[in-house]
């Protein structure tokens, strides 16, 4: 049982219950009872290992390829986690563009701590190295960037942080471990907002983190624990179902994607395309090579003149909502919606105009889709 669809399907077997239940049971329970005052229990305490908890953390870490993995209760409570491994005085080099509650976590909070941080292109390797400091720890970035879909180059990161001995961070949220596993390509964390792709249904909040080996592993472990912002049981269960179709989602996900972007390259409303699969572009080139597909998120502009607002107002099947990655097809204005918090010059320079939308494509039959998309154009002329 070693091929990635198999694993999905199947975690680590926990034969723990007495039912012959094909699934883990959902562990309703704190507390745990001690057959003596010292015997050694692989559970005391819930906060600090759960059975549920711990089959969907076997999971991922089987999937990440990675030393053991850890669930929270959101996708930003891993990434605080993560990053509390830190100490003050420390610098860490991030991604430009990063998730705006990463980028609040970063300016309103651990700087707090005196972490230091240096925002940059990460797509250029160069800039990462020119950054390095004698105080630098790590570098952290999204592998696809949210909503322009800029990609970096794993590898090309991992190589220049392993000759300054430094960590390579990845949120991969966007790809999931079907399209990319960042661990085999040198980066030694590797975070999901599981809310995202891994579930798939809109219906949990979630964070995932798998670590490379023994030593970030007990850094990461200590601070779930300590801080205590463990996934329950419940969303556990949850996030543990999702990924057993996480294959089957994500293969209609991207026909679908590719069949909207075609739609909309023969459309004269449309400016501008934001998809890693369209060729002739470097995020094309390193996502070519580095992943095993270019996601469900297409991102595009209208052309000038016509309403954006109408536009995503417009669409009848396609929800206008923020989030991404699930089973349904969401829209969303970037710029009044998830980047809302950034100034208009920020978004300027960012690259999130008023023309831009943020499409998450679901599963749905892809003619409905491109019929929703195409009437509520339609309606701009
Ligand atoms: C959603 C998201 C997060 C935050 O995850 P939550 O589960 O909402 O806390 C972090 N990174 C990326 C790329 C995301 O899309």
């Amino acid at each position: 049982m070693t091929e990635f669809n198999t694993k999905l399907v199947h975690g680590k077997p926990q034969n723990d219950n007495n039912t012959g239940a094909v699934n883990v049971p959902v562990y309703n329970s704190s507390t745990y009872i001690y057959p003596s005052v010292e015997a050694k229990v692989k559970y005391d305490y819930a906060r600090s290992g759960n059975p549920t908890r711990n089959y969907l953390e076997e999971q991922v870490a089987g999937l990440e390829n990675g030393y053991r993995g850890f669930a929270f209760s959101s996708g930003s409570a891993a990434i605080h986690a993560v990053l509390a491994i830190f100490k003050p005085g420390d610098h860490i080099i991030i991604g430009k563009e990063i998730y705006g509650g990463t980028f609040r976590l970063i300016n309103e909070f651990l700087k707090r701590w005196q972490l230091e941080f240096t925002a940059v292109d990460t797509q250029n390797p160069d800039e990462i190295e020119a950054a390095i400091k004698p105080n630098t720890k790590a570098v952290y970035f999204e592998s696809f960037t949210n909503p322009l879909l800029h990609v970096t180059s794993v590898k090309a990161t991992a190589k220049v942080a392993q000759k300054h001995h430094i960590l390579t961070i990845v949120d991969d949220t966007f790809l999931s471990p079907y399209l990319q596993r960042p661990l085999n390509l040198g980066a030694d964390i590797v975070i999901h907002s599981a809310t995202k792709y891994l579930s798939g249904h809109s219906d949990v909040i979630a964070g995932m983190v798998v670590a490379k080996d023994k030593e970030l592993a007990e850094r990461i472990y200590f601070n779930q624990n300590a801080i205590g912002s463990t996934l329950s049981p419940e969303d556990s269960n949850l996030v543990r179902r999702g990924i057993q179709t996480l294959a089957v989602r994500m293969d209609r996900h991207l026909e679908n994607a590719q069949k909207i972007v075609e739609f909309l390259q023969s459309r004269k409303e449309i400016s501008k395309i934001y998809y890693p699969g369209i060729a002739g572009t470097r995020d094309h080139e390193i996502a070519a090579k580095e992943t095993d597909g270019f996601g469900g998120i297409v991102s595009f502009e209208l052309a000038d003149g016509l309403d954006s607002t109408k536009f995503v107002e417009g669409t009848k099947l396609i929800q206008l909502a923020v989030s991404l990655g699930a089973v349904e097809s969401l829209i969303e204005l970037p710029y009044k919606m998830t980047h809302a918090e950034l100034s208009p010059e920020e978004q300027l320079k960012a690259g999130i105009t008023h023309q831009l939308v943020r499409l998450s494509v679901g599963i749905e039959d892809s003619k409905d889709l491109i019929a929703d998309l195409g009437q509520s154009l339609d309606k701009l002329d």
